[in-house]
């Protein structure tokens, strides 16, 4: 049996991350997705809540399971059996990034593989960092993540809008 893990910040949840949880599952027999709870960012939501909202868009995906993680992603990786962790790339500023990160993580822990799955091109633009921008200038986000993210994220900047 096949285990990966895709890890991430998820801060919150996009169609892009959904994308990748989507294609990933079909070639694997379980995916774990890892929230990452870094505690050196602020994120805008708390882990649980990004547990939560990634749960909710997932709910079809049976071999699916979401999970928090602190500290390596390695040790997570290793921790969860995973044989391999998914990565998504978006352009060639991702690509530098990630290719350092995988070689780090080759020479921490020469066991874990990193998978890459490009973009949908649909989706080459779209970060969280850009979702939470929009949104905070009260922006149309109904494109870049689904309904119930979007309400979440409204419900955040409720009464403290910018600009
Ligand atoms: P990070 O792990 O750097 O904090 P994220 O939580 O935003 O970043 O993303 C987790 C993973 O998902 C990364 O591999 C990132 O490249 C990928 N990803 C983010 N947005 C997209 C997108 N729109 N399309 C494909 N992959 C994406």
């Amino acid at each position: 049996m096949s285990i990966a893990v895709y890890p991430g910040s998820f801060d919150p949840v996009t169609f892009g991350h959904l994308d990748i949880i989507e294609r990933a599952s079909r070639f694997t027999d379980r995916l774990i997705v890892g929230v990452l709870n870094n505690s050196a960012k602020t994120p805008l939501f708390t882990v649980e809540e990004r547990i939560r909202m990634i749960e909710e868009c997932i709910s079809g995906l049976k071999n699916v399971e979401v999970r928090s993680f602190s500290g390596l992603t390695v040790n997570f990786a290793r921790q969860e059996k995973a044989d391999f962790m998914i990565r998504g790339l978006r352009a060639v500023t991702d690509f530098e990034y990630e290719l350092q990160l995988s070689q780090t993580n080759r020479k921490l822990a020469e066991d874990v593989d990193t998978v890459f799955l490009t973009t949908n091109l649909k989706y080459a633009y779209l970060s969280s960092s850009i979702v939470k921008e929009v949104a905070s200038y009260g922006g149309d986000i109904s494109e870049f993540v689904p309904d119930t993210v979007a309400r979440e994220i409204m419900k955040k900047y409720e009464g403290k809008l910018r600009g």
